[in-house]
């Protein structure tokens, strides 16, 4: 797990607040849910036979003797809290969320324990254009990031029977191949069949090359759905890619399936992970619901804006000063100043005004305001310009009691 040092909040602030821009713009609603769970959560929400649930949760037994977990994902979280607070009896829902997660895995670039995501979840809607919109607020959010390179792959995993009748034809043709298989393999074949086109594994993916393709086992219901999505993309002008193999291995997922790649992000491409999950509210305890939604990695979102996207902020005074009462006096008039909205920074070091003048220049200040002996004598302080010097004239000398007039040189 990793600290965030202020150089790098800067740069996550002004993610988050991007963020937060552009869901009020598409009237999304920010749950915010506990970092803490009952792990039957997870385990009922996400699925005993996934990676993350099997081998990848931070649960504990907490002094009343339950078991809890570290929120290893958004969705479980907010379906719960959704069912919880009766928000499915009042309308479809479209909500967002942003915040730490926990996953026990290996770390590596673009792989943390502790790691962020945003994600956005609709309830209550099942039509293609609702997925499509969906898709386009994570495809529109990341591009006007600045992000280029991005690859939206797509799937349908159709209906349960779909994939019942997929996943039997899956099953008997990879028995042709069991030789070539390590028992690993031949585990999640018995369990869960379908999460084996996931697999990370080359030669598993050269051989489901050559495999059966769900979405030959679409009924035309399913894949009238499908080509509709794709249709609603296309004249959206969003980009996509059919991806046969993009799955999740689990029984309340259905239809569309998404993500959003970046060539960039090397062995960790995924920034975003999606799909339509109809079955898991009511598999909640809640009332039955179509949801879609998606997640995005904040880490591997940075990696992919790096540096030269965030412009530094610089204070716009720099109080230059000396001796305890000058001090004082900064420290006094900073707090008038940071009160109008203005960015303040004081120097305390007590050393030579040329050194002072120093740090403020490298500061990138835009401000000097000096307080020195002769100043405080007569109440007055002195502003230079250290920016835009074309400007004429540079420096002023105003009274400190004249707040407003201090304020309007600052402006000027
Ligand atoms: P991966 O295949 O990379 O393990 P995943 O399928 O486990 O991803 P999801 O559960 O779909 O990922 O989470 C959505 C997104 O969250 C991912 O696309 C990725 O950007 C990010 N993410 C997931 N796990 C981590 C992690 N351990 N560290 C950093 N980011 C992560
Ligand atoms: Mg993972």
């Amino acid at each position: 797990m990793i600290d965030l040092l202020p150089s790098q909040v800067e740069r996550w602030q002004k993610v988050e607040a991007f963020a937060r821009d552009h869901f009020r713009r598409a009237n999304l609603g920010e749950i915010r849910t506990p970092l803490l769970e009952h792990t039957e959560l997870f385990a009922r929400g996400i699925g005993e036979a996934t990676e993350v649930v099997g081998k990848e949760m931070y649960s504990f037994f907490d002094r009343g003797n339950r078991s809890c977990t570290l929120r290893p994902e958004g969705t479980a979280s907010v379906v719960r809290s959704v069912i919880q607070n009766g928000l499915l009896s009042q309308g479809s829902q479209r909500l967002w969320y942003m915040g730490p997660m926990f996953r026990y895995e290996r770390p590596q670039a673009g792989r943390q324990r502790q790691f962020h995501q945003i994600g956005v979840e609709f309830f209550g809607l099942s039509s293609e254009i609702s997925d499509a919109e969906l898709i386009s607020i994570a495809w529109d959010f990341l591009n006007e990031l600045g992000l280029r390179d991005l690859k939206l792959e797509i799937n349908s995993l159709g209906t349960t029977d779909d994939r019942k009748k997929y996943q039997e034809s899956l099953v008997s043709w990879l028995e042709n191949f069991s030789e070539l298989l390590d028992e690993h393999v031949l585990e999640q074949i018995k369990k869960n069949p379908l999460r084996i086109l996931d697999s990370k594994k080359p030669n598993i993916q050269e051989l489901l090359n050559e495999a059966p393709k769900l979405v030959d086992f679409l009924s035309n219901q399913s894949r009238n759905r499908f080509l509709n999505l794709q249709v609603i993309l296309n004249s959206l002008g969003i980009p996509f890619t059919i991806n046969t193999k993009l799955v999740r291995g689990l029984d309340y997922y259905c239809h569309t399936a998404f993500e959003i790649t970046s060539s960039q992000l090397g062995a960790q491409a995924t920034v975003c992970g999606g799909g339509r999950y109809d079955g898991l509210v009511e598999q909640l305890g809640g009332p039955k619901t179509p949801a879609i939604g998606w997640a995005i990695g904040l880490e591997r979102l940075l990696i992919l804006l790096g540096e030269d996207a965030f412009e530094k902020q610089f204070p716009e005074v720099y109080i230059v000063n000396k001796g305890p009462k000058a001090e004082l006096e900064s420290l006094t008039l900073a707090r008038d100043l940071r009160a109008s909205n203005f960015f303040v920074e004081i120097d305390y070091s007590g050393s030579a005004f040329s050194k002072q003048f120093k740090r403020a220049n490298r500061s990138n200040a835009s401000w000097a305001v000096v307080i020195g002996d002769e100043e405080l004598k007569q109440e007055e302080i002195r502003l230079k310009r250290l920016k835009g010097k074309t400007k004429d004239p540079n420096e002023y000398l105003v009274k400190r009691s004249d707040f407003n007039q201090i304020i309007e040189r600052l402006r000027s």
